[in-house]
């Protein structure tokens, strides 16, 4: 490609008055791309050394002849002398420092979950099988006491699979079974295998079991329908598909 531009210029210069208007800049280019030869094959280096005296001639008569050019000058302009900017004059205005950055405020950490609350109450997991959701229903509801209020420790509370479909004849996820004789949490099995996430199932009938009530401020007591279940419209339970 360098190759193709020398050449177009030597021929420009080889045409004489055509270069009339050249400024002395962009013989000064040439002159430069002429130097740069060396990058170029031998055969165009050759042309080179060959035009070098007729781009002499070429630049004397551009100089001395007054004739307008024949032909429009090389669509390439010659490149306009940047303007060297004078030294920089010292800036009047001092732009202020940047504000530093706050500090981060130190983040404590939430007070241990691991500790029981004083009036912990007891739960018994029935079925095994129930043990790590059943704890997990405890975890979500230690932020809000601040402590673990309940402890699986194998009395009190049954949690266990209760008959939910039979008893209510609809596959409602769980159940708080109060009765004169006891109370129990239960898990519908039918919904066992369906159900993704069971934690919040299990802190809202944990919720019933201290006392609270469908839709009061207490956490848990509203319930969206976890994955695989949905609220029935008729009495706002959630059961499984
Ligand atoms: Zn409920």
């Amino acid at each position: 490609m360098a190759g193709e531009i020398f050449d177009q210029d030597t021929v420009s210069v080889r045409q004489g008055g055509a270069l009339r208007k050249l400024s002395a800049r962009w013989c000064c280019v040439l002159v430069a791309m002429l130097l740069a030869a060396p990058l170029l094959s031998a055969k165009a280096v050759g042309e080179g050394g060959a035009a070098q005296p007729s781009l002499n001639s070429g630049l004397l008569k551009a100089a001395a002849s007054p004739f307008p050019s024949p032909r429009p000058v090389p669509s390439r302009p010659p490149t306009p002398l940047p303007a060297r900017p004078s030294p920089p004059v010292p800036r009047a205005t001092v732009t202020p420092a940047p504000p530093p950055p706050a500090p981060l405020t130190a983040v404590q950490p939430p007070a241990a979950p691991s500790g029981f609350c004083a009036d912990a109450l007891s739960i018994h997991v029935v079925d095994a099988a129930l043990m790590g959701v059943v704890q997990a229903g405890v975890d979500l509801l230690t932020p809000y006491f601040g402590c673990q209020r309940f402890r699986i420790d194998g009395t009190g509370l049954p949690v266990k699979f209760g008959p939910v479909t039979p008893l209510l004849n609809a596959r409602v996820l769980g159940y708080a079974h109060s009765t004169p004789e006891s109370y129990e949490i239960w898990i519908n099995p039918d919904c066992w295998g369906v159900v993704g996430d069971w934690s919040g199932v299990v802190a809202h009938e944990l919720g019933h079991y201290l006392g609270w009530q469908h839709g009061d401020d207490h956490p848990y007591m509203w319930l969206a329908p976890p994955p695989g279940s949905y609220a029935q419209p008729s009495d706002l339970a959630i059961v499984c598909y």
